[in-house]
């Protein structure tokens, strides 16, 4: 007899899990809160701009190996798009000047001694004096480890740490700094290629993994809300979604897989993060130039990154809190004038648009945040955590996420 294996939550973290599990050692049963799957990463019709968008902007890059792993199992890693070299086209706003940083492929950085492909006014030695950056300590910042100013600063590790660590870099885990820059630009060019889901988060990355658990006879109950745990000495006996109990066999196992602020609902005890910051994505329906590179970084703007998808332009403005409170149509406008000067197009009329605001797009990646991550196991022998907020050494993301639902897969297949 299989056992069942329920996974709570269908955002990456569960989804990746339920691949894991989805053999015929085990019966799994995906339960989901909400109508659809996809959790942080999903795509939806929107009205405002007259097509399906995705709820944010997401980029991955080709070192993500276990990102990359998961698309290749649900068969869809050529629906990953990206140019064939490590190359970040930049704009600064305010000087005009654009560039190109073009990370070669070896794993020595050798590109720093090559003026046309490092960031402009920079040196070689400026390098250098990033690399404490490599092994950050968990109980310092970023602002602790290294000078958060100067040309190298400003045209590269922030934008890097931005967008990755989803906070002002200075304020942000030198831990986690460390883990991203070793699994990047430490890695060599090879790891750095951006690669985005040009047709959408959901047909990319969401969809191909449900058709790959349907075909597997796994079960995804959507709107599907666990309410409740009831545990029984060292064990979960069984779980109350409302309406419904179910009790739990000796040899089953559970993976909630819920963001943080839901996880330390239902378990008692649990310590985890309970900071987080915003991202605002604004998307402009409007076909792009010809020329438009599919990711262009923008320097001294509000807009952080511009994206180009067919028939959309769309921006990302990561650890975006300052911008929760400002009307809509006034960021709207803000954004667009910045778009229409980084990507030739006139600054009127606005074409439609749409903001939408993550407010708990991620946890904070602070020092204090990343101490109050708990790892997969609980003091329940049955009962696994998974989530981009677990422990995973990694800052929130959906390299993060997937990781630790692989690892709770594997925790449950060792019991
Ligand atoms: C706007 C935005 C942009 C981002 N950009 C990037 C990027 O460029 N690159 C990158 O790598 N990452 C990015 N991320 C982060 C990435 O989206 C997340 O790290 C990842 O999606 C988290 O997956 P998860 O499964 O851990 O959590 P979630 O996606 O939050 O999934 C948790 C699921 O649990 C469900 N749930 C909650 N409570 C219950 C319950 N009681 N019962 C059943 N189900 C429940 C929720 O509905 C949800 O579906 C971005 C995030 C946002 C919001």
């Amino acid at each position: 007899m299989p056992h069942t294996v329920h996974i709570i939550g269908a955002g990456l973290a569960g989804l990746s899990a339920a691949v894991r599990l989805a053999t015929p050692h085990n019966r799994v049963i995906v339960h989901e809160a909400t109508a659809f799957a996809g959790g942080r990463c999903r795509s939806y019709h929107d009205a405002s701009v007259g097509m399906t968008i995705d709820n944010g902007n997401h980029l991955l890059l080709s070192g993500n190996h276990a990102a990359l792993d998961f698309l290749g199992t649900i068969g869809s890693e050529q629906r990953l798009i990206g140019p064939p070299a490590a190359e970040f086209p930049f704009l600064d706003l305010k000087s005009r000047a654009r560039w190109t940083l073009r990370f070669k492929d070896g794993r020595l950085p050798l590109w720093v001694f090559d003026p046309k492909r490092r960031v402009p006014g920079t040196r070689a030695l400026d390098y250098l004096s990033m690399a404490p950056l490599l092994w950050g300590r968990p109980d310092r910042t970023v602002g602790e480890t290294v000078a958060c100013k100067g040309a190298l600063y400003s045209g590269l590790i922030e934008p890097l740490l931005l967008a990755a660590l989803n906070i002002d870099p200075p304020q942000g885990s030198a831990r986690l700094a460390a883990a991203v820059i070793r699994e990047t630009l430490a890695a060599g060019g090879r790891a750095c290629r951006p690669l985005i889901a040009r047709d959408g988060l959901a047909p990319t990355l969401i969809e191909p993994a449900l058709n790959y658990l349907a075909s597997r006879a796994a079960l995804v109950r959507l709107e599907h809300q666990l309410r409740g745990i009831r545990f029984e000495s060292k064990r979960v006996a069984a779980l109350d979604f409302g309406g419904e109990i179910v009790a739990l066999g000796d040899a089953d196992a559970v993976i909630l897989a819920v963001p943080p602020y839901a996880a330390a609902s239902l378990v008692p005890g649990l310590t985890v993060p309970n900071e987080f910051r915003a991202i605002v994505n604004a998307h402009f329906r409007i076909d792009a130039p010809a020329e438009q590179p599919p990711i262009l970084g923008i320097v001294n703007g509000t807009t952080q990154w511009i994206f180009a998808f067919p028939g959309r332009l769309s921006v990302t403005v990561s650890a975006g809190d300052a911008l929760l409170d400002t009307q809509r149509e006034q960021l709207a406008r803000t954004i667009w004038v910045e778009v229409a000067q980084a990507s030739a197009l006139p600054a009127e009329p606005l074409p439609p648009w749409q903001i939408v605001r993550e407010r708990r797009a991620t946890f904070a990646a602070t020092v204090a945040q990343d101490q109050r991550r708990p790892g997969a196991r609980t003091t329940w022998r049955n009962l696994l955590l998974a989530g981009d907020w677990t422990n995973t050494g990694l800052p929130a993301t959906i390299e993060g996420a997937i990781r630790s639902g692989n690892r709770a897969a594997k925790l449950v297949s060792e019991q």
